[in-house]
């Protein structure tokens, strides 16, 4: 994981080079954001800003995400059903498993797994740059609730 001093460093350059103005909320809201979860959205990361620094706007919590963006500090991910969540980038490929009913997310990064879908491109003589895999379903805990339930169909 990169650590908080080379994100604010990245964050500055990025800021110098485009000429903008620089802002110690912009630092905080991005240290704010490193020790929240993995996923966050624009809603929990604004409250968690705002418990430091009551005068941080939702404006400026949407366009400091933009900019972190820009910059790749951060990615967006939209997952199926759900709002928005900021991830930071991590030097660490992986992917996801939402459960469609608690939107818990649990990551994983499966060696066996990569490699089909590198295989899957070259047979197609697919040049491939990146890709997100998204496996939507039930956590453990919502099957157990489900089946627990007495509406629940018999099988
Ligand atoms: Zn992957
Ligand atoms: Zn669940
Ligand atoms: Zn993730």
């Amino acid at each position: 994981m990169t650590s908080l001093d080379e994100l604010k460093k990245r964050l500055r350059e990025h800021v110098q080079r485009n000429g903008l103005k620089s802002s110690t909320r912009r630092d905080l809201i991005l240290e704010t954001l490193t020790n929240l979860g993995p996923h966050v959205t624009a809603d929990q990361l604004l409250r968690a800003v705002r418990e430091r620094d009551d005068r941080v706007g939702a404006a400026t919590v949407y366009r400091t995400l933009r900019i972190l963006q820009e910059c790749e500090i951060v990615v967006e991910r939209r997952f199926e059903g759900g709002a928005s969540l900021y991830e930071l980038v991590d030097d660490h490929h992986h992917d996801h498993l939402i459960c469609i009913e608690c939107k818990s997310i649990n990551e994983f990064d499966d060696d066996a797994v990569e490699r089909a879908q590198e295989k899957v491109a070259l047979k197609f003589g697919f040049e491939l740059h990146y890709h997100r895999h998204e496996l939507y379903g039930l956590c453990a805990k919502c099957q157990k609730k489900r089946s627990a339930k007495p509406t629940a169909t018999a099988r």
